[in-house]
């Protein structure tokens, strides 16, 4: 665990992670959202969404697929930022499925009235549909 870690569980340092790249990287309409992630190994991972009307992807994919990138495939907590001050965001639904598929165990930061709070990413889908619980011939 993050010695940066702070109340609620909540990893600040990754939220300024997040908040940096949205604030310097974020232009226009094409990249509007930042994300970071927290690897199992303690890097930071950080990306931008990559906006199209054909359904491009959001920040927290386009993460995933940098973490990758980078040899990283266990991610432990994920964190959005908006860009123009916008502060914490939650995932979408698509995000909230592939992330709670690629990564059971991953927790979310989220901001609600009483400020930042660390999540388990499956509380954020109740009562969910889980992809490998279904792939009948896997084994
Ligand atoms: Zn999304």
């Amino acid at each position: 665990m993050s010695t940066s870690t702070g109340t609620n569980g909540v990893d600040h340092e990754l939220v300024a992670a997040a908040a940096e790249v949205a604030r310097t990287r974020c232009r226009g309409d094409h990249h509007t959202m930042a994300a970071a992630a927290r690897a199992r190994d303690g890097r930071v991972v950080t990306a931008v969404n990559a906006y199209h009307f054909t359904g491009g992807p959001c920040a927290e994919l386009v993460l995933i697929g940098a973490a990758a990138a980078q040899g990283i495939y266990e991610l432990e907590t994920v964190v959005a930022v908006g860009d123009r001050d916008r502060g914490v965001v939650p995932p979408c639904g698509r995000c909230r499925q592939a992330l709670l598929d690629y990564f059971p165990g991953l927790r979310i930061i989220v901001a609600d009235g009483e400020g930042l709070r660390s999540v388990p990413v499956a509380d954020l889908l109740p009562a969910t549909y889980v992809w490998a619980d279904h792939q009948l011939d896997a084994g």
